[in-house]
């Protein structure tokens, strides 16, 4: 993630620029001050506003990074405590920008614990580490729900649904799903990588295990016969995914990501092809980073 996207810049300099040339040329025709005076109140706001975004980032990732917050994530999350010292301050610094400007908040008046929170944003950060470029998927932020369930009416404490992500909303996540998928060693699913995998997907409007928008180019058809072949060994029981993956593309996607962050061994070993363009996706190799062996690229 960055403080500021030149993209962004360059966008918001021709715009104002546009609306200034408008005033100065309505002002001219009409003999008048005021479109002139309206054209600059507009260009005056609408630079304001969207500074305040990268004034936030830019004073987010200036603060000390909390002692508290690290002997969590070093004690919690075991992809950050395998980072080598640059790569966790980059880490670090996405994780403060994504508390900064994206809202984490409970279902109606309930509190999630701190720790709840920054693991939840961690999870979410922890796709986006190969790719400083990458915005978060969730402009809505996450909700979290109490305890470990809830049910497809949104009723805590009932069904079997533990994370949820819809197509526009926040990422839905159960708190207590939560602070059981970030323990060291990590179990081989989690419920925040596995619903990030989900946004990311329905970022072109469809959710089917092809996520177009953050596709590196050339990876396309390779993509699509390794999730075919990977789709038919699930089904025959021959993959180490869990049999959930079976269900689509798009859960096999969201369950392959989690297996990837999670227990990278496994999955190079049993499913190379899977692995490599998981890796070519997200541009890492968890692999070796949890061997020590190598910074994260490939
Ligand atoms: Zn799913």
């Amino acid at each position: 993630m960055k403080t500021l996207y030149r993209i962004d810049l360059i966008f918001s300099i021709v715009y104002i620029l546009i609306v200034l040339s408008a005033g100065i040329f309505l002002s001219l025709v009409l003999r008048s001050y005021l479109p002139l005076l309206l054209a600059v109140v507009f260009a005056f706001f609408y630079g304001y506003f969207l500074s305040r975004k990268t004034f936030r980032r830019i004073s987010a990732v200036r603060r000390a990074f909390p002692e508290s917050w690290r002997r969590l994530l070093t004690e919690r999350a075991y992809f950050y405590s395998k980072l080598p010292p640059e790569e966790k301050r980059i880490f670090e610094n996405n994780l403060k920008i994504f508390l900064a400007d994206f809202p984490i908040r409970g279902r109606r008046g309930f509190q999630p614990s701190r720790e709840a929170r920054l693991l939840a944003a961690a999870g979410v950060v922890t796709l986006l580490q190969g790719h400083p470029e990458w915005e978060p998927p969730t402009p809505d932020g996450i909700l979290i729900y109490p305890g470990e369930r809830f049910d497809e009416d949104y009723n805590p404490g009932r069904g079997n649904i533990t994370g949820m992500a819809p197509y526009r909303g926040p990422m839905i996540l159960s708190e207590k799903r939560i602070l059981e998928d970030f323990v060291i060693p990590p179990p081989p699913f989690n419920v925040v990588y596995h619903e990030t995998a989900h946004f990311f997907d329905w970022e072109d409007g469809r959710a089917e295990g092809f996520p177009l928008n953050r596709m590196p180019p050339g990876l396309e058809e390779e993509w699509m016969e390794v999730f075919e072949n990977e789709l038919e060994r699930v089904r025959k029981g021959e993959s180490i995914l869990r049999d959930y993956a079976g269900t689509g593309p798009g859960e096999l996607f969201a369950v392959a990501t989690e297996v990837f962050f999670t227990t990278p061994f496994s999955m190079k070993k049993h499913h190379p092809r899977l692995f490599r363009i998981l890796k070519l996706f997200y541009n890492l190799n968890p692999a070796a980073i949890f061997s020590g062996k190598s910074q994260k690229r490939l």
